[in-house]
C-alpha cells in the first residue's frame, strides 16, 4: 500500500524522484561541488554599473536562485514564465502576496478554517481598509463569496481540519470575476499537488513542514506566473526584508533531493495509521484526504497526486487526548508537522482553531510504518484505562 494516487509517473521524461535529487542544480563545473555551498554576502564586488544579477543581499543570493530554481521545477515542472521567489519563512511568503496585491477598498476571501495564523493577517487587512470575507474549505463554499474580490486564498486541504475544496472549479469561478488565486500548498507540498497546473496564480508554502522535513528550518515561497503580480511581490519582499539566510536556503535545497523519499515513506504510513484509527473500536472521527471513506477523498484523487503525512482524529476528552499524548513513545508531542521525526499535538491547547477539545493532528514521520500503527495503538489503549 501506498499513500500514492499518481505520484509515480514520469513527468518531463524522468521520474519524479530523479527531478527531486537533481531539483535545482546547475551545470557541472569542473572541481566544484554538485550542489554549490552557502554564499555569505551582504553585498557583492560591483564595480561599475549597479546592475545585477548579484548586487546587495537583500535583493539576491545565488543560494536563493538555486532554492528557487528547485522549488519552481518541482512546482511548475515544464513550464515557462514561472516565478518563485524564497522567503524567511511561510508567514512571510503569505503575506508577501496578500499585501502586495491588495489595496485599501480591495476584497479578499480567506478560509475560516486556515493555517491559524490567518485570523492576526485578517486582522492587519482589515486595519488596512481591505474586506476580508471568509469562508469554509469543504464544499467550495467560497463560491457563494467571490462577487466583486480581487483575491482568492485557498488553502487545501486546510490545517489542521484536512477539508479539501476543488481548486479547479474555484480558479474558474475566481477568474471569471478577475479574481487571482493563490493557494496555500504546505500541507501537500509539490510531489502531492501543483496548484499552477489546477489553474492557481501563485502557489505559497511553507517550507518549515515536509518540504525540508527535519524540523531544523523555517522557509517559505512564493512561485507565479503573473510577472506583474510576481514583481509586486519581488517588491514586498525587499521593502519588508523577510529574507532566508544562505545557511536556511541551502540546506532547504539539500532536503529537497530527499523529498520524494520522504514523502513516499511518510504518506504511506499516514495512510496506515489512519486505516488503524478507522478500525479502533471507538468511533475516533478520523480524517485522512487519502482514505476512502473520507468526504475529502473524492476532490483529493482529482487534484492531488499524494494526500500527505497529516492524519486529524478525535479523543472524547481533552483528559483522554493529553494521556494519549503522554502514553506515546515513537511519537513526540509538539506542533508543526512534515518532519521525519513524528509529532502530535492536541490542537485546542493553541485556543486559535474551531476543533473539539480532544482533536489530535499527527504528523507522521519516517519511522517504519509498523512500528507507528503499534506505537498509535498501545497508547490508544493505554489511554482509554
Ligand atoms: C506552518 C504553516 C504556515 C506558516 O509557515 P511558517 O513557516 O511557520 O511561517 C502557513 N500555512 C500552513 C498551512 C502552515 O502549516
Amino acid at each position: 500500500m501506498s499513500g500514492s494516487a499518481r505520484g509515480t509517473s514520469a513527468e518531463g521524461g524522468v521520474g519524479e524522484g530523479t527531478r527531486a535529487v537533481r531539483a535545482g542544480l546547475p551545470e557541472p563545473v569542473k572541481h566544484e561541488p554538485t550542489l554549490p555551498g552557502p554564499v555569505f554576502a551582504a553585498h557583492y564586488h560591483l564595480p561599475g554599473e549597479s546592475t545585477g544579477p548579484y548586487t546587495y543581499g537583500r535583493d539576491e543570493n545565488p543560494t536563493w536562485t538555486h532554492l528557487e530554481r528547485a522549488i519552481g521545477e518541482l512546482e511548475a515542472p515544464g513550464r515557462d514564465g514561472v516565478e518563485t521567489l524564497v522567503f524567511a519563512s511561510g508567514m512571510a511568503a503569505i503575506s508577501s502576496v496578500l499585501f502586495s496585491q491588495l489595496r485599501t477598498g480591495d476584497a479578499v476571501v480567506l478560509p475560516s478554517d486556515g493555517y491559524q495564523a490567518l485570523p492576526l493577517v485578517r486582522a492587519q487587512l482589515e486595519a488596512y481598509g481591505i474586506e476580508v470575507r471568509t469562508a469554509p474549505t469543504a464544499g467550495d463554499a467560497q463560491l457563494d463569496v467571490l462577487d466583486g474580490a480581487k483575491l482568492l486564498w485557498i488553502e487545501t486541504p486546510s490545517n489542521p481540519g484536512l477539508d479539501v475544496c476543488d481548486i479547479r472549479r474555484l480558479a474558474e469561478a475566481a477568474h471569471a470575476r478577475g479574481a487571482l488565486v493563490a493557494v496555500d500548498n504546505t500541507l501537500a507540498t509539490p510531489l502531492g499537488q501543483r496548484p499552477l497546473e489546477l489553474g492557481a496564480d501563485f502557489s505559497v508554502a511553507s517550507g518549515t513542514k515536509q518540504l525540508t522535513g527535519h524540523g531544523d528550518i523555517l522557509l517559505g515561497y512564493v512561485v507565479g506566473r503573473d510577472a506583474a503580480a510576481m514583481a509586486a511581490v519581488r517588491r514586498w519582499r525587499k521593502i519588508v526584508g523577510a529574507i532566508p539566510g544562505p545557511m536556511e536556503a541551502w540546506l532547504a535545497h539539500r532536503s529537497i533531493a530527499t523529498l520524494q523519499l520522504r514523502v513516499e515513506r511518510q504518506n504511506a504510513g499516514a495512510l496506515a495509521v489512519a486505516e488503524a484509527l478507522r478500525d479502533w473500536h471507538e468511533d475516533l472521527g478520523v480524517r485522512y484526504p487519502g482514505l476512502m471513506s473520507d468526504p475529502s477523498h473524492k476532490i483529493a484523487s482529482q487534484q492531488m497526486h499524494r494526500f500527505g503525512c497529516v492524519v486529524s482524529f478525535t479523543l472524547p476528552t481533552r483528559a483522554r487526548a493529553d494521556r494519549f499524548l503522554d502514553a506515546l513513545r515513537l511519537v513526540d508531542d509538539a506542533t508543526s508537522f512534515g518532519g521525519v521525526r513524528s509529532t502530535a499535538e492536541r490542537r485546542g491547547r493553541w485556543g486559535g482553531d474551531a476543533v473539539p477539545e480532544g482533536f489530535i493532528r499527527l504528523s507522521v514521520g519516517a519511522e517504519d510504518p509498523k512500528d507507528l500503527v503499534a506505537d498509535v495503538l498501545r497508547a490508544l489503549d493505554e489511554s482509554a484505562q
